[in-house]
């Protein structure tokens, strides 16, 4: 049931979840958003579709998914439990298919994971076209870069390079915590283009099937450039590979 698409995971969990409901039957639901990145953005898309999914009443257990130490992980899943606890979504303010989310939360994290959770909510169930938030303690900016993230998160509007990419894992043989810092520093200017980086060759390839491009964990250190499954160099040291896979996307672009 999970994909490092929101809408997708969120998609095939309520259908899991509608199906046991018809045939009796009720099983626990484990709720995750797999490759979600790291920083804000793996935060909010793990807030938009764990947290949508629990303001529905699915889901009995979670996990999020980060490429940083592991130890990030169970905090911030702690976090947003405790940020959607009692969170209303009877009369959402939806006007001309634009959510406008009011709230005056004072941490940054509580409030994003709430405005994240909720506009999840709001587009499956009604289908938003735009994001407005209003907090009285953030300044326009922070807004505006957080409707950005909340958006992209749930794919109402595709604003930036979309990038997934592993969450510590044992099969891992190179630094990709450093790496996947690069790749988005270097790549964050191509909205509608989505690449993965990924840890190993085993399953990476399939984890990323819909990216369009790739660096996939070889071994010792070095990755291979994929475009979509097929891999298109020798395994390498990451920089080169970086500078590789620059190279297609502004041949191809
Ligand atoms: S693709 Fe490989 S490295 Fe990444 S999470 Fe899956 S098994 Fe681990």
């Amino acid at each position: 049931m999970k994909s490092s698409n929101v809408l997708t995971m969120m998609t095939a969990t309520k259908l899991l979840h509608d199906s046991m409901l018809q045939r009796g039957a009720s099983y626990p639901l484990h709720l995750g958003v797999t490759e979600a990145g790291n920083d804000k953005e793996g935060r909010v898309k793990s807030a938009a579709g764990i947290g949508a999914l629990l303001l529905m009443g699915v889901g009995d257990t979670v996990r999020v998914s980060l490429t940083e130490p592991p130890e990030n992980e169970s905090p911030f899943a702690h976090k947003l439990l405790q940020s959607i606890e009692n969170l209303n979504v009877e009369n959402l303010n939806i006007q001309d298919g634009t959510l406008i989310f009011e709230d005056d939360s004072v941490d940054e994290e509580r409030w994003y994971c709430r405005a994240a959770a909720v506009t999840g909510y709001a587009h499956f169930t009604h289908g938003l076209r735009n994001l407005k938030l209003v907090n009285p303690h953030f300044s326009a900016t922070q807004i505006t870069d957080y409707e950005s993230l909340i958006m992209q998160a749930c794919r109402i509007k595709i604003l930036n390079t979309e990038f997934v990419a592993c969450p510590s894992c044992g099969r891992t043989q190179y630094d990709i915590q450093s790496v996947f810092a690069a790749v988005k520093q270097r790549f964050a200017g191509y909205p509608g283009l989505k690449i993965g980086v990924m840890g190993c060759i085993v399953n990476g390839p399939g984890e990323m099937a819909d990216a369009d491009y790739g660096l996939v964990g070889a071994s010792h250190g070095l990755v291979c450039v994929y475009e979509g499954k097929k891999r298109v160099s020798e395994p390498m040291l990451p920089e080169a590979a970086m500078t590789v896979l620059e190279r297609f996307i502004i041949h191809n672009s």
